[in-house]
């Protein structure tokens, strides 16, 4: 956890929801226990200077990295809005951009396409990327982009809700997938 993470109250905010939760994409939840080689116990280890978990088995040699994930986040404009998504279990006030985790092997671009027809049935075409955002308290990288949809808006089972916000209204906030959305801002101005 940066400095800046426990200054800003409103990642402070997302960090104790995160903390709190007891969904399995909470990353405080995902720590290894067993070697997802050989099965055997995990342990605490330095490696090349680093603090990290290890298998104790030394003939299987398994390191933990942990290294981010990498999701792919869409800022999808539909007739002059921008259409914000709440996934199950968020606070009823909390909206983000339509987000994902990459298939094996699946480009950025093809996953990000993909994830907007599950989440929203809409047929989208890639108009650009906008940016790459680390998400330290997910331990992911964010990797925004801005496409453009077509048809009407069918709600995917893994969202509880959708919002559409007229472009000019349509405010940053200060973390994650907010910051995608502050530069596409300032990009159009
Ligand atoms: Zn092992």
């Amino acid at each position: 956890m940066t400095t800046s993470v426990i200054q800003n109250p409103e990642l402070k905010l997302i960090d104790e929801f995160l903390a709190r939760s007891s969904r399995p994409c909470s990353h405080r939840n995902m720590t290894f226990k067993f070697c997802p080689r050989c099965a055997h116990p995990l342990g605490d280890f330095i490696h090349n200077g680093e603090p990290r978990k290890g298998c104790t088995v030394e003939a299987c040699g398994f390191v933990h990295y942990d290294n981010p994930t990498p999701v792919v986040a869409a800022i999808v404009e539909l007739n002059a809005h921008v259409i914000l998504v709440q996934n199950h279990g968020w606070p009823t006030d909390w909206f983000g951009l339509v987000t994902g985790f990459l298939e094996s092997k699946e480009e950025p671009e093809a996953g990000v396409l993909r994830e907007v027809r599950e989440e929203l049935g809409l047929d989208a075409d890639l108009v650009g990327l906008v940016g790459v955002y680390g998400f330290d308290a997910m331990n992911q990288v964010i990797i925004a982009y801005h496409v453009r949809a077509q048809g009407h808006i069918q709600l995917g089972a893994e969202l509880a809700a959708y919002k559409a916000v007229p472009i000019h209204r349509l405010k940053p906030w200060p973390f994650a997938t907010g910051l995608a959305v502050r530069d596409w801002l300032a990009n159009r101005a």
